[in-house]
């Protein structure tokens, strides 16, 4: 089986879990209990959020908040600080975000407003400065777009946006960048989600990097873990986990990123281009190739491919259950609804392998070709 649909989850570093497995297995105690080995589980937990802190900020400005998912940190930051007046977003975002800002309307907490994408699938930054006014309380803009892999500038868009609103909190989903492309955040990014699974870790733990000077009141409260702002006892071994699945992830950050932008330009070579056209922009990600079989159903191919041991995406996979079948994100490019149809997502992990690039593009064209054929 080839698994080219490592957005939607990769396979967890079997290093990292066997490194972890002592959290599990041994070193299992609560780190809120007061004895020695209770207590000692705060250090570990302490060495992991300062490791998964300090490959993307500087310790001394940022903090980092364990959560259960990238979806947790979004909606927390979300609901922490859109307040009355308006909060700006893109037409790009991933529905963590996209529909907490639906909700922000639905109870009446501010008025969500939503920036254009350009056709490459950023977000028109002039527009979305456009939208921000003295009324805006806070700005989310993705990182890396999940369906096509297009880079936003959030350092540059941060930086602009305090220009005109200092008082506007930014915040960025992280969860289709962190570990997979090289990236410092400024200081002027206030908040930053990421997700462990996205990165060789496990489903269930993912982590909001909050700057320090800024207070946040919490989404869900308790027993008053992580300093009070996220309670629930700690996941340790799945943060440990994914501290040991980050660390060999950004070890090899460079090497990795250099190799799959080999790969996806190979496996972009050598579709057939009578059947596939590209979607996504060459500037983003190498960890996603993102095409559409114009005219054809890309939910139809993504069956045929995983009858032939292929497995792809056709976008968002926490976005399946929606009721639309086009890509939102493609729509939102620009492009028609015939395009979004037959979209269809490759996405890449540092596992994948170049002979598993060419066995996808023969799958990819054969498929192709074939359902071409019969539609005809
Ligand atoms: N944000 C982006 C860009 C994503 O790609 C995903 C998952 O696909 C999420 C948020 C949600 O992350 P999680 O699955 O950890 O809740």
């Amino acid at each position: 089986m080839i698994y080219l649909d490592n957005a939607a989850t990769t396979k967890p570093l079997a290093e990292a879990f066997e490194r972890a497995r002592i959290y599990a297995e041994e070193k299992f105690y609560n780190p809120s209990a007061l004895y020695s080995e209770g207590y000692a589980m705060q250090g570990e937990l302490k060495t992991a959020r300062s490791a998964l802190l300090s490959k993307v900020t500087d310790e001394s400005a940022f903090e980092l908040i364990f959560t259960s998912c990238g979806t947790e940190s979004d909606n927390q930051a979300i609901f922490a600080f859109a307040r009355r007046g308006n909060a700006v977003t893109t037409t790009g975002e991933h529905s963590a975000v996209f529909a907490a800002f639906a909700e922000l309307k639905n109870r009446g907490i501010a008025e969500p407003r939503y920036a254009p994408l350009q056709k490459d699938g950023r977000v028109d930054v002039d527009k979305l400065l456009s939208l921000v006014d003295e009324k805006t309380s806070f700005v989310s803009v993705m990182h890396v777009n999940n369906e096509i892999g297009s880079i936003n500038d959030i350092n540059t868009i941060a930086k602009l946006l305090k220009q005109k609103n200092p008082r506007t909190i930014f915040h960025s989903d992280g969860v289709q960048a962190y570990g997979k492309i090289p990236f410092k955040l400024c200081k002027e990014v206030d908040l930053y989600s990421v997700s462990a699974h996205k990165i060789g870790g496990l489903k269930g733990v993912g982590a909001l990097i909050k700057r320090k000077s800024l207070v946040l009141s919490p989404y869900i409260i308790g027993g008053g873990q992580e300093s009070g702002r996220r309670s629930g006892t700690e996941n340790t071994f799945g943060i440990k986990q994914f501290e040991y699945a980050a660390e060999s992830k950004f070890k090899d950050l460079k090497t990795d990123f250099e190799r799959l932008k080999v790969y996806r330009e190979k496996l972009w070579e050598r579709l057939d281009k009578e059947v596939y056209a590209r979607i996504s922009p060459v500037e983003g990600t190498p960890y996603i190739l993102t095409v559409s079989a114009i005219g054809l159903r890309g939910e139809i191919l993504l069956h045929m491919a995983n009858d032939k041991g292929l497995i792809v995406g056709t976008g968002s996979a926490c976005s399946s259950n929606a009721k639309t079948r086009y890509s939102k994100v493609v729509l939102a490019c620009g492009y028609d609804e015939k395009t979004a149809d037959g979209v269809l997502r490759l996405s890449f992990s540092a596992q994948t392998t170049e002979e598993e690039i060419d066995q996808a593009a023969e799958i990819l064209n054969e498929i192709g070709r074939d359902l071409k054929r019969r539609m005809q």
